[in-house]
């Protein structure tokens, strides 16, 4: 089975949830090899960096057998991604003896856009945020997947010619082949999108400004409605900039014009599976830890030790996070 897996960067670097949709295509494809698509970086990323990542031993420790690096698409437009695709596709289902290929990706905002893009483009099912998938009798995959924002899983039996689905971020460790790979061939790979395909496309990013998004940082420091105001943020941006991480922030903040809702933790904001999550004046309410259960270690500062945040953090701090930040800023300042 041909199995492509779409792989993002973070900044210039491959994004932590690509390997982790790595690794579960590399169970799929199950020794016929892995195919990993590398797409032009977000604009401010450079496509000899792309092509020097495609050739690391990196994706082909973590199951690529050849990687193809498509240029020309001016950045991310979802539409063009998946048109790209769409034609790596074709190729692979008419060549001789091909068996039905599958499209994987991770589970980011943009892994579910483009491969929603590119069920609309084929008339081929998608299935989200899987965290299993298995090949069965009858040429058709099993798969296990979240729905309700993680709060259950679902069987579902994915009967297509080609199976596209994405990997829930938080449900699939990242690990490399237990044996040493041989180097992945890289393919150099132009497409032909038209103007429609480049009309919904990203003009910044925050990758592209030199720093990690906020799906893959490994550190995240989140504020919510405790933090007080918009001006109360700058202890976290400090906080933040010195752990090498980025803020995140709950809706209560994004309603109140604090921040913009791309920073948004949550059901209806990002999900972010970080290696510290540092939640600062949240209460921790169900659909903002449907974003962050996937941290591997929470801190909560809180007033309320009662608040749900602190009672399913890893440690908690009970006090006033403009006393708590300002401590911890001085420490680390000093340790710097
Ligand atoms: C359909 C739906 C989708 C939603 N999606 C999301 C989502 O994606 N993300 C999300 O975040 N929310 C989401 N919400 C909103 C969610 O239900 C909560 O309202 C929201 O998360 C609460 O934000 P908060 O924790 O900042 O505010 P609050 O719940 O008001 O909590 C503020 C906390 O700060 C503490 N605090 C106050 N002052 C201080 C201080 N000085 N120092 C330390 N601690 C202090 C308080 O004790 C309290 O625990 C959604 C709601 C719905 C209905």
């Amino acid at each position: 089975m041909t199995v492509f897996c779409l792989v993002e960067l973070d900044g210039e670097a491959v994004a932590d949830a690509s390997l982790r949709a790595l690794t579960l295509a590399r169970g799929l494809a199950s020794g016929s090899g892995t195919a990993a698509v590398v797409f032009v970086a977000p604009p401010g990323v450079d496509l000899p960096v792309v092509s020097e990542l495609a050739a690391s031993a990196e994706l082909a420790a973590y199951g690529a057998g050849d990687v193809y690096v498509v240029s020309g698409l001016n950045g991310y437009a979802p539409q063009a991604w998946a048109r790209a695709l769409a034609e790596l596709l074709q190729a692979a289902t008419s060549a001789p003896g091909s068996s039905a290929p599958a499209v994987v990706a991770a589970g980011t905002e943009r892994g579910n856009e483009v491969l929603a893009h590119l069920g609309a483009i084929t008339g081929l099912p998608m299935a989200a945020n899987c965290v299993a998938a298995v090949p069965a009798d009858g040429g058709v995959l099993d798969i296990v997947r979240q729905r309700w924002a993680g709060l259950l899983l679902e069987e579902a039996v994915l009967d297509a010619p080609a199976a596209l689905l994405t990997v829930a971020i938080d449900a699939v460790a990242a690990e490399p082949r237990p044996v040493a790979a041989a180097a992945a061939v890289v393919h150099a790979v132009s497409v032909s999108v038209s103007d429609a395909d480049l009309v919904v496309r990203a003009a910044e990013s925050a990758a592209g400004a030199g720093g990690a998004s906020l799906a893959t940082a490994r550190v995240v420091v989140g504020g919510g409605r405790g933090v007080g105001s918009a001006a109360g943020f700058a202890s976290l941006e400090e906080l933040a900039e010195l752990l090498g991480g980025v803020v995140g922030v709950s809706r209560v903040v994004t309603s109140e014009g604090w921040r913009p809702h791309s920073m948004q933790v949550g059901q209806t904001g990002t999900k972010i599976t970080p290696d510290l999550y540092l939640a600062c004046g949240i209460s921790g309410a169900i659909q903002h830890f449907a974003g962050c259960a996937g941290a591997k270690h929470i801190i909560a500062i809180n007033t309320d030790p009662s608040a749900p945040m602190m009672t399913r953090a890893d440690y908690a701090i009970v006090g006033d996070l403009h006393e708590v930040l300002p401590a911890l800023l001085e420490s680390l300042r000093a340790r710097a």
